[in-house]
């Protein structure tokens, strides 16, 4: 029984598409200005992790992603380089694509752009005028008006007063309350803009995901994500919109993905404090990053650490070892190992439990290896089935293990002959030798961990 946690009961609940065996899934996508960082990366593979996996479960995805090729970051940069804006978000769209790509995310089904939906969302705050729950103001700007929608707030889990006291108040407003929020902004001068039965001008930004995601999805619609940030305001505003609009439920769960940090801040664009996926790639391979990214659960935060990069790869290289020369077989069936990782992944697809169950098959595939190879081999489909579900594990061992040791300076063939050196100097009892291995291997920054199952590496 699938689990999801839902941000609007914060909850975790048990998982019933509004039509069996379909889920519609929209996720709030990228405003395309510059390329994405990896803050970018973790909250969109948390979608790919969970959509792959219903997928894997049967259900029927339609997954949406929009595109906001549209906003003031987007005008300032475009004015800032002397280039159209189209022309900025082309470039940036494409440079997306092939970072999510490189990562092995799942492509959206649709990837509506703000521009190309904007009768749709004049429609909408026309729909919003006639159902007063908006208004003009002196200025000309259509505004939502909080107060008159009456469940706002209830996914920040705030009511209007409390969400007042942290709102700036700007002076000169036009707002009749300060949460209320622009539906349409009348254009300054050489600015693009639509016209509209209220002025040439263009959308707020949470018209057009509202817009996007009713007119894709319907009115009411399974599953909306995004990363945590965009609770408050954004999709509280969209809720507000949609609801007060079609006066109908807009989505039944919210997802919302945690942060990644460096340390202890949010990676952001404007705190500065970010690395691009393109020069994250340059340095590692794809899916050391793709394991990075899902080494805490999708709501946690995650601490970017160059050691943790580091473990990533180094739990990747004992998956690939364990795959390694194994010939093909099918996959164990009805194993305890699949029942545990379909487990994990029901309980609010937990990752790292799903990772720990990968362990414990690799451990498996290793112990049968020399006793029992046909067994080990259908152990080792298994690892490859189950990691296909998180997107690893799909790479050629060899080459893998192959680019590994070139990114990483450590000779994993040498290692390994080292090791089993070592450890038939310690059967003869040949002490010294085997020390003098030993600190070989600390030398070129290699720590050994005896346990029960052998010997197990991993760098300094
Ligand atoms: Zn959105």
């Amino acid at each position: 029984m699938l689990k999801i946690y839902n941000s609007l009961t914060r909850k975790k609940e048990v998982f019933k598409p509004i039509q069996t065996g379909k889920v519609k899934l929209y996720v709030c996508g990228v405003t395309v200005y510059d390329y994405c960082h990896l803050g970018h990366a973790r909250t969109y593979t948390a979608f790919d992790v969970a959509i792959r996996y219903l997928q894997w479960r049967g259900y029927d995805v339609t997954y949406v992603r929009n595109i906001t090729d549209i906003d003031d970051k987007i005008i300032k940069r475009a004015n800032e380089n002397k280039e159209d804006f189209h022309e900025l978000v082309k470039r940036y769209t494409t440079a997306m694509h092939e970072d999510f790509a490189a990562l092995g995310m799942t492509k959206p089904h649709h990837e509506p752009t703000a521009t190309e939906f904007i009768p749709q969302m004049i429609s909408m705050v026309d729909k919003l005028l006639e159902n007063k729950k908006a208004y003009i103001a002196s200025n000309g700007d259509v505004y939502f008006s909080v107060r008159d929608f009456e469940n706002y707030g209830c996914l920040a889990h705030r009511n209007i007063d409390q969400l007042e006291s942290g709102a700036r108040v700007e002076i000169n407003d036009v707002k009749q309350d300060p949460l209320d929020f622009v539906l349409w902004k009348l254009a300054k001068p050489n600015e693009p803009q639509w016209e509209s039965p209220w002025g040439a001008g263009r959308p707020g930004w949470h018209i057009e995901c509202a817009a996007m995601s009713t007119s894709m999805l319907g009115n009411t619609f399974d599953i909306h994500g995004g990363g945590k940030d965009l609770i408050f305001p954004h999709h509280e505003n969209e809720l507000a919109e949609a609801e007060a609009a079609t006066q109908e439920k807009f989505v039944n769960l919210w997802m919302h993905a945690g942060f990644l940090q460096v340390a202890k801040e949010k990676m952001s664009k404007s705190l500065g404090n970010f690395f691009t996926i393109r020069d994250c790639l340059e340095n590692h391979a794809p899916e050391v990053l793709r394991y990075f990214l899902m080494t805490s659960h999708y709501r946690s935060q995650l601490q970017y650490a160059d050691e943790t990069i580091i473990q990533s790869r180094n739990a990747l290289e004992r998956f690939y070892t364990a795959l390694r020369d194994m010939p093909s077989a099918e996959a164990l069936v009805d194993s305890a190992y699949e029942e545990k990782f379909v487990n994990a992944m029901d309980d609010d697809f937990n990752t790292p439990i799903a990772f720990s169950v990968l362990f414990d098959l690799a451990h498996e595939v290793q112990r049968l290896r020399a006793s029992d190879l046909a067994l080990a081999s259908m152990h080792a489909a298994l690892l490859k089935k189950l990691g296909k579900v998180l997107g690893i594990l799909q790479d050629d061992p060899h080459d893998f293990l192959m680019n590994e040791k070139k990114n990483s300076d450590v000779d994993v063939e040498k290692v390994n002959a080292l090791i089993v050196a070592r450890n038939e100097a310690r059967a003869a009892k040949l002490w010294a030798e085997a020390d003098r291995i030993r600190a070989q291997l600390t030398e070129m920054k290699i720590v050994l961990e005896d346990n029960a199952e052998g010997t197990v590496w991993k760098h300094e």
